[in-house]
């Protein structure tokens, strides 16, 4: 596992510092589900406490879309912000991020994967997938329902 750590001593004597990395792996991540991830971020360090981090995790999830039920990549930008006290983080030499980068990751994704901001489903009467081709079902539905106030006149009318 790659982790993300940063050198306390460094940052305190250059004030900022950037870091970009491709994580191959986060920890307790199921790599199935994840296909890819980059965070970008800077760590500033404000005298004599403070350090700020700031960026975005660039996601891109192996899902099934919860309206049609088929797979695709899901991408999102989710973003990073912490700050931490160095007064809190006690004698240590390096700051390690990868916990909090799995956290805000966890706590980044959506409630609902769609394929696509209007994704159309699968029809409820035959299955096809509505954003691939189109099926007849609702037509027939109407036209053959006894209940259509039109089909009763056609009847009607015989
Ligand atoms: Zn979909
Ligand atoms: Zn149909």
């Amino acid at each position: 596992m790659i982790m993300v750590k940063i050198n306390l001593e460094d940052l305190k004597n250059n004030g900022s510092i950037f870091i970009e990395k491709e994580l191959e792996n986060l920890s307790s991540i199921d790599e199935e589900f994840l296909k890819y991830l980059k965070v970008s971020f800077q760590v500033d360090f404000i005298p004599d406490d403070l350090l700020i981090s700031k960026g975005t995790l660039f996601v891109e999830l192996n899902k099934i879309c919860d309206i049609c039920l088929n797979t695709y990549i899901h991408k999102i930008n989710i973003p990073f912000y912490r700050e931490y006290f160095l007064s809190d983080l006690g004698e240590i030499a390096t700051l390690n991020l990868t916990e909090d980068i799995r956290e805000e990751f966890w706590l980044g994704l959506p409630i609902i994967y769609r394929c696509k901001y209007l994704c159309k489903g699968l029809c409820s009467i035959c299955g096809v997938n509505l954003n691939n081709q189109k099926c007849d079902c609702e037509k027939d539905n109407i036209e053959n329902n006894p209940e259509n106030p039109f089909n009763i006149l056609r009847n009607f009318k015989k």
